[in-house]
């Protein structure tokens, strides 16, 4: 299993891998360690995020969304050379595979776990299957717990 997470000291993305027996993560740029807190990983799986304060993590598809609309780009600048042509059917050819890759790619795409408060992302997760997809009532209580927390740090001055 690994985490790629946003290490505290030196702020870079970092990927760490990890199994039930680590007690740290260790950052790959500045070796900052954070422990692994107890009982938080098994054999084939992690019932908190390692990264945060978190306890809450989503199952998602490994896609990265900017290569998802990066084919939807390219796809679509490339139907408009038929269209000019007014050959209609390449350019619904060309738009119906740019569509067809994009589910392909995001059917054969695996599986990953994010947290929802500081989007440390888990592979390799075995069970990762047990945890519930994104809920946007979830997300949403953790923006707010976010701004909360910005908010207690910069208080809004109430002269
Ligand atoms: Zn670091
Ligand atoms: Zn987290």
């Amino acid at each position: 299993m690994n985490i790629t997470y946003a290490c505290l000291h030196c702020e870079q993305t970092t990927r760490a891998e990890f199994d039930e027996n680590s007690t740290h993560l260790t950052c790959q740029h500045c070796a900052a360690e954070r422990k692994i807190p107890e009982g938080a990983v098994t054999a084939n799986n992690v019932s908190r995020c390692l990264a945060c304060p978190s306890e809450e993590l989503y199952l998602r598809k490994d896609f990265p969304q900017r290569l998802g609309v990066a084919i939807v780009v390219t796809g679509l600048a490339a139907s408009c050379i038929p269209w000019y042509f007014h050959n209609w059917y390449g350019t619904f050819a060309i738009l119906f595979a740019t569509a067809l890759i994009d589910v392909v790619l995001y059917v054969v795409m695996g599986d990953m776990l994010q947290c929802y408060r500081c989007q440390a992302q888990y592979r390799g997760v075995p069970a990762l299957e047990q945890h519930e997809a994104f809920s946007l009532e979830t997300h949403e209580r953790h923006r707010q717990q976010e701004a909360r927390l910005a908010e207690h740090r910069h208080p809004v001055k109430t002269e």
